[in-house]
């Protein structure tokens, strides 16, 4: 694609890569296909393409952001399927994350938008903030089909849909924590504790814990850990996500420099996807380029950790049924894609992927929230295509997709490490033991 930047926008480093990823695509369509909201709308300017022209227009002309881009950047989902079906490798991602940055610099939301927005970003990435939010939102939760009637909080009603019937009893400690193996120590390793997960389902990191430990690996678990910066990285809140990264670099860079890491694994997939960036994120930070840097070289999702061990035998040979659900941010964001599947198999399940397996769920990190009609359409087509395959189970490695397709089946959605820590000689996952139902 052929771009008109000046000398002097070019001098800028963000509009410097902008340029050369807007030169890249050929504008060949391909990705439009594969798009979600492209699908379900059929707007040129709900696809890739469309929103690559829309971003190379502002940028190009120096432009605030219009209501137009906003209106259509906002509706993509940051799900990367473009990335994996663009035959010319456009790096989308990083043109979208610096449209979304220049929307927050640039654009005059309305007032309930700007605060449901400032209330997500102050509230999700807080274990605290978020479980006090989760306890008054089981209380007010039965009224809200009375609130999606109200103009103007549809959004509040769909997040009060998706909280927890019952808010969540314990929080996972803050404090820092050293699990080590029985038997000789094999690896060492990190494991991030998560924001929202930690508070929603605590029970899919003492999973990885147990799992992990068994096989010879410590786990450290380290102290003044928030959260990751996805979050509001994906607002277009650049700067809080920064301080954000550079809070949990710091953690984990106290840990490398004293006994060592081999790896840090995340069992939140969209988080992975973010620390993998790291490195992307803060390279113009020059007390912290190198160190995120690190940083994300030894970032992994917990499947690709636990495919390079001999996890031996299980000792639970289930013959369950398990529809995988391929979360965006392992398939598209990390490239992750046969070693989840893999691993279950290995572990004994019967494992099948529904239809249109490369389409995004709906979840999205806030996206249900903000964009909760878009959200619920793409939820409801994958947990049809889920449940084709006539599952016993669904698995998924991503808290954001469990919580979104858990709302839309009666059947047990469960994180892969759950069923592989079972099958390996842990208890029985908890939304199978009947511990916890979908909602509760
Ligand atoms: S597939 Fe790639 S090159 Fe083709 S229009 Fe989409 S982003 Fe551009
Ligand atoms: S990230 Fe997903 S929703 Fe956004 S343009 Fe690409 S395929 Fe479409």
């Amino acid at each position: 694609m052929q771009t008109n930047f000046t000398s002097e926008q070019l001098a800028d480093p963000e509009i410097e890569i902008a340029e050369k990823i807007l030169r890249s695509c050929v504008h060949c369509g391909f990705c439009t296909a594969t798009c979600p909201t492209y699908v379900i709308l059929g707007d040129e300017l709900d696809s890739p393409r469309g929103r690559i022209y829309l971003i190379k227009d502002m940028l190009e002309n120096d432009k605030p952001a219009t209501d137009d881009v906003t209106l259509h950047i906002d509706r993509c989902l940051s799900c990367l399927a473009c990335m994996t079906t663009c035959p010319s490798g456009v790096d989308y991602m990083h043109l979208v994350d610096h449209a979304r940055t220049r929307i927050d610099k640039t654009y005059q939301r309305p007032k309930i938008d700007r605060w449901t927005r400032t209330l997500l970003a102050k509230v999700l990435p807080d274990r605290d903030r978020f479980r006090w939010l989760l306890v008054a939102a089981a209380f007010v939760r039965p009224f809200s089909g009375i609130i999606n009637l109200v103009p103007g909080l549809k959004r509040f009603a769909a997040m009060l849909d998706l909280a927890p019937k019952r808010p969540p009893l314990r929080l996972a400690s803050a404090e820092r924590h050293v699990f080590s193996p029985p038997q000789e120590r094999k690896a060492r390793v990190a494991l991030l504790r998560g924001c929202a997960q930690s508070v929603l389902d605590p029970g899919i990191n003492e999973a990885a814990i147990r799992l992990l430990t068994r096989n010879g690996i410590e786990v450290v678990m380290t102290e003044n850990e928030g959260c990751c910066g996805a979050l509001v990285h994906h607002m277009g809140r650049s700067e809080e996500s920064h301080i954000q990264a550079r809070q949990i670099i710091d953690a984990w860079t106290a840990e490398l420099n004293g006994e060592g890491l081999d790896a840090i694994l995340v069992t939140a997939s969209g988080c992975g996807t973010t620390i993998k960036d790291y490195g992307f994120m803060l390279r113009l930070d020059p007390a912290y380029a190198e160190k995120a840097a690190r940083v994300s070289a030894l970032a992994k999702d917990i499947s690709e950790y636990l495919d390079t061990l001999d996890l031996g035998e299980p000792e639970v040979p289930s013959h369950l049924n398990v529809a995988y659900h391929a979360a965006c941010s392992l398939q598209h964001g990390q490239q992750i894609t046969v070693a989840p599947k893999a691993l279950l198999s290995n572990a004994g399940f019967n494992v099948s992927e529904p239809a249109e397996a490369h389409l995004c769920c709906g979840s999205a990190g806030t996206y249900n929230m903000l964009q909760p009609e878009l959200s619920s359409q793409l939820r409801d087509r994958k947990v049809a295509n889920l449940e084709a395959v006539e599952p016993d189970i669904i698995a998924a490695g991503n808290i954001g997709c469990l919580t979104q397709i858990a709302h839309g089946t009666d059947l047990p959605v469960v994180h892969t490490v759950e069923l592989l820590d079972w099958a390996y000689g842990g208890p029985t996952p908890s939304n199978l033991a009947g511990g916890r139902s979908k909602t509760s």
